[in-house]
């Protein structure tokens, strides 16, 4: 019997995996995944502070970058930084980083290997149901946890709960010396339907001459169908990046978001971790810091239940709402309106007063999804914007599509 077992080897699972492990706790870690670099979807964006407090070596960086620029319909914000901000990483270097370095410290880890479903045994703990190309296995494990990100494949989608569906395609591309020294020490974004309806797209520097770009949308709801994101891409690629550019690989990946958090966290000897449980900042599309987080916070809910079964997890709800809930609730509604409802105009008018602002401001409001300071500088404006929409319908409800 393992101690534990963790579904899902992303940045959640990856990280647990190594706490627990480092713990001296008997470790199993699956993922689907073939290999580490298979579809490393995420564009890996951090504020440099992660590397550090998450324990990411600097050699996972694949570029640096100091300043930002914001496009919308009318207009273009930039604002160069005097010293670094941010990292760009390989996602799929990332994931193998967390991986290999549970299993150094004596995690068992399984790829091309699949959670299909659990079941709580008398006597504690559960069995649980893995699936690979070799056939299906089970094990028996004192906790499960489900890193499975949006899968969410220990317990799916909760009844009742509305869910922000958002879907992401990237380019990893090689552009010329002077296309890379245009945007290789900067976070690009490219906001309005003009650049991608529902959505916003992007331009990451990824070091070596290679840029990532890459568009995202959101629906509420269901979303069944996958948007085509294909065009939105190659309208970057055509206008910003412009000729010559030679793509070296196509990745993507679906976000899942609860509303409100209201995810299940947490059922007998399973618990749920990183997107899973919506940790991801659906303003931002940003959520390796969140996972990692959240594994964090995880920990002692899983220390507890291991030293006495039963009933450890009945805090971990409460715990992560506690960190994640007002901030993330405010930031959902913010995304609704911003990507959703509201017009081109509204985008051009922000990043208008935006160029007014100073870089500190904009990594409070875009990284650390502060708004006090932005809110207090639009003023009267922002407060009759308020009130006008408070007037029109209340803040983030919308039809479900
Ligand atoms: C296009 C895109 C761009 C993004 N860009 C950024 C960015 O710049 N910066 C940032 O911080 N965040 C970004 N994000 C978000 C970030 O990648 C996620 O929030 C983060 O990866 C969540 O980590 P996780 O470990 O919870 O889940 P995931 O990283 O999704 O990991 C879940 C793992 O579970 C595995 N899995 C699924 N089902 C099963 C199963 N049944 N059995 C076993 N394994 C299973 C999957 O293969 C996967 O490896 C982006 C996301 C997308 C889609």
């Amino acid at each position: 019997m393992f101690d534990v077992v963790i579904a899902g080897a992303g940045p959640a699972g990856g990280h647990l995996a190594r706490l627990l492990a480092g713990q001296g706790r008997s470790v199993l870690l699956v993922d689907a995944i073939p290999d580490w670099h298979h579809n490393p979807f995420s564009s890996a964006g951090l504020p440099l502070e992660a590397l550090d407090r998450w324990g990411l070596p600097h050699g996972l960086v694949k570029a640096r970058w100091k300043g930002l620029e914001i496009v919308s319909t009318a207009e273009r914000g930039s604002w160069a930084g005097d010293r670094d901000r941010g990292a760009v990483l390989d996602f799929g270097e990332l994931r193998a980083f967390l991986g290999e370095e549970a299993r150094t410290r004596g995690a068992e880890l399984r790829l091309g290997t699949r959670l299909t479903g659990w079941e709580a045994l008398p006597e504690g703990g559960c069995r649980v149901k893995l699936a690979s190309k070799d056939g299906n296995e089970e094990v028996q494990a004192r906790v499960l946890v489900d890193a499975t990100g949006p899968a969410r494949a220990a317990f799916g989608l909760r009844p009742g709960t509305d869910y922000l569906y958002g879907v992401g395609l990237e380019h990893l591309v090689e552009v010329d010396e002077a296309t890379y020294q245009r945007f290789g020490d900067r976070l690009v974004f490219y906001l309005g339907k003009g650049w991608v309806p529902g959505g916003y797209g992007w331009i990451f520097p990824m070091g070596q001459g290679r840029l990532k770009v890459g568009a995202g949308v959101f629906t509420v709801g269901r979303g069944r169908q996958s948007p085509d994101l294909g065009p939105f891409v190659e309208r970057h690629l055509r206008e910003e990046v412009r000729a010559g550019s030679r793509t070296l690989d196509i990745h993507g990946g679906l976000l899942r978001y609860a509303r409100g958090l209201g995810d299940h966290y947490a059922t007998g000897p399973v618990i749920a971790i990183g997107d899973a449980v919506s940790t991801l900042n659906v303003l931002g599309g940003e959520g390796i810091r969140f996972a990692m987080e959240g594994a964090e916070l995880a920990l002692p809910f899983i220390e507890a239940e291991l030293a006495q079964p039963g009933s450890a997890f009945r805090g971990y709800e409460r715990a992560m709402k506690k960190r994640f809930l007002r901030s993330w609730n405010h930031c959902e509604a913010l995304a609704i309106r911003k990507y959703l409802e509201e017009d081109d105009s509204r985008f051009d008018r922000m990043v208008r007063f935006l160029k007014q602002q100073e870089m500190d401001l904009l990594m409070e409001v875009l990284f650390d999804y502060r708004f006090g300071r932005a809110l207090r500088a639009a003023g009267p404006r922002y407060l009759l914007g308020k009130l006008w929409r408070k007037l029109r319908r209340p803040l983030g409800r919308v039809p479900p599509c």
